[in-house]
């Protein structure tokens, strides 16, 4: 991590001796692990406005030239976006969220007014709503790459917030804190239900993460990493745009402690390109067989059938089986 003042102090100076004069600043603080800054500036030597942006995680102060990525503004659009800013007289305004991990946003503009200084985490709020313009100004001069981040800074204003937060980790203190309180009741319902019918096949704390397999219409993988003493990560597979029941039920199993290893194959075939991203560890995890394919878990979380006999011979040896050896008895008949 870089030390921010000094950071922006470089940059600050760099652009002031080539003529920038700062309108409005937007910094994004560990926003989807972005660190941007980004400059709405006069530039009085071209007689222009530019926008400017910088990765900071990126960047080399011996020659900042290199990183500082700059997109001069039409006329009409930069004065447009001066005025906007010059009329804005809304309050200094602190709104972080310490519910949420990350994701600060800090824009700071001086105008007839005087200093303005705003932060907020994550989403725009409604507490800022004169920014809103501004900040969509901004963004079109900045890389197409960066639109889901300005999606997700005004989701309040399209009703995605559940969405979004939904991606991020929460906080939630797997110990201690009731898992209720962060799914829908309907959702509560159908998660228990899933979990009484035995659909959390099965679940393994592998390094600092659960992974569980809960069937149903089809197999989704639920991983649930603990970022901190406060903050949670819990992530499915399936298409749901909110806390599902498959992350639900695998809570309650955690909880209940229904702990059910993964097998554990290790590939003993010739190398092949097709195999290459399932072998990046010494084992690769298993949930089960079909056919004559093995269930292989990606290391993106993704289940990929690969075949147990691959040019005449089997390739895949079991390290890891269940009480039952089901999964080496099942591969002796090839
Ligand atoms: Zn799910």
């Amino acid at each position: 991590m870089f030390k921010k003042k000094t950071s922006f102090e470089k940059i600050d100076s760099y652009l002031s001796k080539k003529g920038y004069d700062l309108i409005m600043s937007l910094f994004l603080e560990n926003y989807n692990n972005y660190y941007l800054y980004i400059r709405f500036d006069y530039v009085k030597t071209i007689q222009a406005y530019k926008i400017t942006w910088i990765d900071m995680d990126f960047i080399n102060y011996k020659h900042p030239e290199n990183y500082i990525n700059t997109q001069i503004m039409t006329r009409n659009m930069g004065i447009k976006l001066d005025r906007l800013l010059g009329s804005i007289d809304t309050e200094n305004t602190y709104l972080e969220d310490d519910n949420i991990l990350g994701d600060r946003v800090e824009i700071v503009f001086n105008n007839k007014f005087g200093y303005k200084e705003y932060t907020f985490s994550r989403f725009l709020p409604n507490e800022l709503k004169s920014l809103f313009d501004p900040i969509i100004i901004v963004f079109t001069y900045l890389p197409r790459s960066m639109e889901v981040i300005l999606e997700e800074m005004l989701a309040k204003y399209s009703g995605g917030e559940e969405y979004y937060n939904h991606l991020k980790p929460i906080k939630f203190n797997l110990k201690k804190d009731k898992i209720d309180d962060i799914f829908r009741k309907d959702v509560i319902e159908r998660g228990k239900k899933y979990y009484e019918e035995g659909h959390v096949t099965f679940l393994e704390k592998i390094d600092n993460k659960y992974v569980a397999l809960v069937s149903g219409d089809k197999p989704y993988l639920v991983i649930i990493e603990e970022i901190d003493e406060d903050f949670t990560l819990i992530r499915c597979t399936c298409p749901c745009e909110y806390y599902c029941k498959h992350e639900y039920a695998t809570l309650l199993a955690i909880k209940e402690k229904k702990f059910n290893n993964f097998y554990k194959v290790r590939f003993i075939g010739k190398e092949e390109t097709l195999l290459e991203r399932i072998r990046n560890g010494a084992y690769s995890i298993c949930c089960g067989v079909e056919n004559d394919s093995l269930l292989i878990i990606t290391n993106d979380n993704e289940i990929v059938k690969m075949p147990i006999i691959l040019n005449g011979k089997k390739c895949f040896e079991v390290i890891e089986d269940d009480d039952d050896k089901s999964l080496s008895e099942y591969l002796k008949k090839f």
